[in-house]
């Protein structure tokens, strides 16, 4: 055995930078923390290539002392803590003194700050050796760069992903954190592009609506409830508004935000009944509590927290949530979803990052009125956008034609004429749907109308950046031919911005991360092949808006329903209903027509009427 002694503090160090800096959206969140305890009005956040190349964190605050700045990126130093005592009530988001001198270790760090009525100094550390403090002007408050994050640090570097994924990871940090201070003006750019620009508010729907667009937080319901020295309030959806994932359920407490599955499944249990099985609800809670009942310092990033009465929580937030609902009188179960036109903002959540969630636009709808008892039996959603036969049959009989599209201002893809009040419509030999119309019957070949629609959807929300993307839990593997694999790996980039990840797993072999939510059950592989298959046969594939675009047509060819798939009528009307709001759905994206007019004048001359 090797004899024990002590690590260098470098060492350290970099142990711990290993738990606090995970990625440039570490760095954002912990940045950010330090600027919010300075006590700024206003804070601009600045990243490149996703926060890898830059990020940088400028806030008007209280700076620090120049004497200070070779402590303020030393281990374990802080400002913010004295005594252990401090640590049962902790009143900052920041109090452990890591995160400067762990972002020191495996960055170059450069700080420059100016505290009221003092010079401004800077100081710069660069793989953990820190130089010189140097005389510095600026206006009061302080700057801190993180530049090339693991730059020195190749085995950790190797593990960031592309530059937009940190970028989605980062920008949520972002957004977590500007939700929890509406009280500051806060801004994020990217490579240039303002991308959120917040002015301080004291409204929390305003700062929501800053960041997903004032249509959504329009239609949020306040909630409340407290017991003794707890309260919960905030911001919750109207359980029609539901969404397929998590992704805007934000939970905050002393100013952090922070993740809680015990309390996620209160909230849960406050739609229960409202809301179809499987969907979630958007919540924006805010907790209060003595500080004494908050434990913070339980994780290392400060992601979660651990309460001392969490079942207590647990029922506030029921409460506030059945309570409001029985106050806007929603609690007849399973509405029917009415006043679904609110897309125009949907535009702004792809900003966001990640995935972006085309919030509004993804249509669910509701099982028919007056099912209830018959629904457990049912797929729980009805999702038009998925290949329709695999669904039962069952809840189609009566139901008003699904909404299969959406009002969309932003995107300008949609026609404005309404459609007509209904029409009849029958599906015939599986693949084809008679309709009368205006001045005699169509048919309709439904692949090809619902991959125009489908193909329209893809491209309006990529437009508007809202593509809801959907991770793959369980990435699908598939292999590939020398030649495709080339094909794929050249044009991978096209590819995720269509919703479409493909990461090289060794050998012919790569993975499926993720596809667009539209994409509903199709496989990936189906998917792949398809779209390899058209990138194949392009002349010209250097123009990267010709490939996404070719990306959406596999990907709509792959997904839409085919000929053969026997439909529910509730499925074939919803399709007739749509194409009216879809421009150019007379053709589907290969040109071919996607309906047959046999006009009456025509069919009475063939008939010898005339
Ligand atoms: P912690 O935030 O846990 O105290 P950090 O390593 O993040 O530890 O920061 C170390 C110290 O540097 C802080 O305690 C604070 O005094 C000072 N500091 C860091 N960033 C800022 C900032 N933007 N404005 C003022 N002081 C700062
Ligand atoms: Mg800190």
């Amino acid at each position: 055995m090797a004899r024990i002694h002590k690590l260098p503090v470098s060492v350290v160090n970099r142990i711990a930078a290993g738990e606090v800096v995970e990625r440039p959206a570490s760095v954002v969140k912990e940045l950010l923390e330090n600027a919010l305890d300075a006590g700024p009005t206003r804070i601009d956040v600045a990243l490149e290539q996703g926060g890898i190349a830059l990020v940088r964190v400028v806030d008007d605050g209280g700076g620090i002392e120049r004497e200070d700045l070779p402590l303020a990126v030393t281990a374990h130093a802080t400002s913010k803590l004295r005594v252990a005592e401090d640590l049962e009530r902790i009143e900052t988001l920041g109090f452990r003194g890591e995160a400067l001198a762990s972002v020191g270790e495996v960055a170059r760090l450069v700080i420059r700050s100016r505290p009221p009525a003092a010079t401004g100094a800077s100081l710069t550390v660069d793989g953990g050796r820190a130089g010189e403090v140097v005389p510095d002007g600026g206006a009061v408050g302080t700057t801190v760069e993180v530049h090339q994050l693991f730059g020195n640090v190749p085995a950790r570097r190797a593990f960031l992903r592309s530059p937009q994924t940190e970028w989605s990871h980062a920008s949520e940090a972002f957004v977590r954190t500007a939700l929890a201070h509406p009280d500051v003006a806060m801004t994020l750019t990217h490579n240039g592009r303002r991308v959120h620009d917040l002015p301080a508010t004291t409204s929390w729907r305003e700062r929501i609506g800053g960041l997903f667009g004032p249509a959504l937080a329009a239609k949020l319901i306040e909630v409340s409830a407290s017991d003794g020295e707890l309260s919960v309030s905030g911001l919750v959806g109207r359980p029609e508004d539901d969404m397929a994932g998590t992704r805007l359920q934000y939970l905050f407490v002393a100013g952090r935000p922070f993740r809680d599955r015990g309390l996620l499944h209160a909230v849960q249990e406050g739609y229960r009944g409202l809301m179809l099985t499987g969907r979630q609800p958007i919540v924006f809670l805010t907790f209060s509590m003595p500080a004494e009942m908050v434990d913070v310092n339980v994780h290392p990033a400060k992601m979660e927290v651990r309460f001392r009465e969490p079942s207590r929580l647990y029922k506030l937030v029921l409460a506030a949530l059945r309570t409001a609902f029985l106050e806007h009188d929603l609690t007849a179960p399973l509405l029917p979803p009415v006043d679904r036109g609110v897309v125009a903002d949907a535009d702004r959540l792809g900003a966001v990052g990640q995935s972006p969630a085309d919030v509004w636009s993804r249509s669910t709808v509701g099982p028919p009125p007056g099912a209830g008892a018959a629904r457990s039996a049912e797929p729980a959603v009805f999702r038009p956008w998925e290949p329709l036969s695999s669904r039962a049959q069952g809840a189609a009989a009566a139901t008003p034609a699904a909404p299969l599209w959406e009002r969309d201002d932003t995107t300008g893809s949609f026609a404005v004429e309404p459609p007509p009040a209904r029409e009849r419509a029958v599906q015939m030999q599986d693949r084809y749907i008679v309709v009368e119309c205006g001045d005699g019957i169509e048919v309709i070949d439904q692949h090809a109308l619902h991959e125009r629609l489908l193909y329209e959807r893809l491209k309006a929300s990529l437009a508007a950046g809202s593509l809801e993307v959907q991770p793959l839990l369980i990435p699908e593997r598939i292999d590939l031919s020398p030649t495709d694999l080339e094909l794929i790996t050249d044009h991978a980039e096209p590819l995720a911005r269509a919703g479409l990840r493909i990461e090289p797993f060794g050998g012919g072999t790569v993975v499926a991360t993720s596809k667009p939510v539209l994409a509903g059950s199709t496989p990936a592989e189906e998917i792949v092949r398809e779209v390899l298959e058209r990138l194949a046969a392009l002349e010209n594939r250097g123009n990267p808006a010709v490939l996404v675009d070719e990306v959406l047509h596999g990907l709509a060819c792959k997904a839409a329903i085919k000929a053969g798939d026997a439909l529910s009528p509730a499925e074939v009307e919803a399709l007739v209903r749509d194409r009216r709001v879809v421009r150019e759905s007379h053709h589907c994206p290969h040109g071919r027509p996607t309906s047959l007019v046999f006009s009456r004048a025509e069919l009475d001359r063939q008939f010898r009427r005339t």
